[in-house]
């Protein structure tokens, strides 16, 4: 009887969709946080937008300042359709931006005056170091000295790391998100990153059906917890 019931719970398990598993690891209030690199895009972006508010759900932008001129539209669109902006870097070229702290903040302040150029308005003081802060940690103080807060992810769709379909950027999502009750998922809305894009619906539905909420950076102190 035991080994029945063990099979079928075993049974149950491989059939279990994968939002369903998702849930199943990640205890209480879930919330995820959606986050596009290297746009804005005449390519993906616009599509990664469609989808955005189709869903009706808000993510966060980490823009490359040079990208912007010609496409003040979408940039527009980014910030009219509810979601963050954030600075990811001016010219995303690691050899010049990482060279120096001054060249580094150089960089920054170009992205964000590229920013200010078509959103005069633009405050937000969110960063997401190119390649992720772990490529030159000496450079965290830097950027907070100047004011800015970082975000990493936690989970990837792996579509900055090689060319994968979109059905695998969905199990990669789902992945390496899985147990996480609080997920930064990167993606990335740069030139040939159309997979991303197709994959995109099906990863925020699998998100929805397993109760997370989607939400914005920076993320906002909980009503009950010290801020
Ligand atoms: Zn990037």
């Amino acid at each position: 009887m035991k080994k029945l019931c063990a099979f079928f719970l075993l049974a149950a398990l491989i059939a279990m969709p994968a939002p369903l598993f998702l849930r199943a690891h990640a205890q209480g209030a879930r919330e995820i946080f959606l986050s596009f690199d290297d746009g804005p895009t005449d390519s993906v972006t616009p599509l990664i937008l469609d989808t955005l508010l189709e869903k009706g759900v808000r993510a966060t932008f980490f823009v490359i300042g040079r990208q912007i001129r010609g496409r003040e539209e979408i940039l527009r669109r980014i910030d009219g359709e509810g979601h963050a902006l954030g600075i990811h870097s001016y010219t995303h070229r690691y050899k010049e931006i990482y060279r120096s702290e001054e060249a580094l903040l150089q960089d920054i302040a170009r992205c964000r005056a590229a920013i200010r150029r078509v959103l005069p308005s633009f405050s937000a003081k969110i960063y997401r170091f190119p390649g992720g802060s772990f490529l030159c940690p000496r450079y965290r103080e830097t950027v907070q000295r100047a004011g800015y807060t970082y975000y990493d992810w936690n989970a990837a769709s792996g579509d900055g790391e090689g060319r994968f379909s979109a059905s695998e950027l969905y199990e990669r999502s789902l992945a390496t998100a899985r147990g996480k009750a609080r997920v930064v998922l990167l993606m990335h809305d740069g030139v040939g990153c159309g997979e991303t894009a197709k994959a995109l619906p099906a990863v925020i539905d699998a998100f929805l059906q397993s109760g997370y909420a989607f939400k914005t950076l920076p993320p906002q102190p909980k009503r009950n917890e010290p801020s």
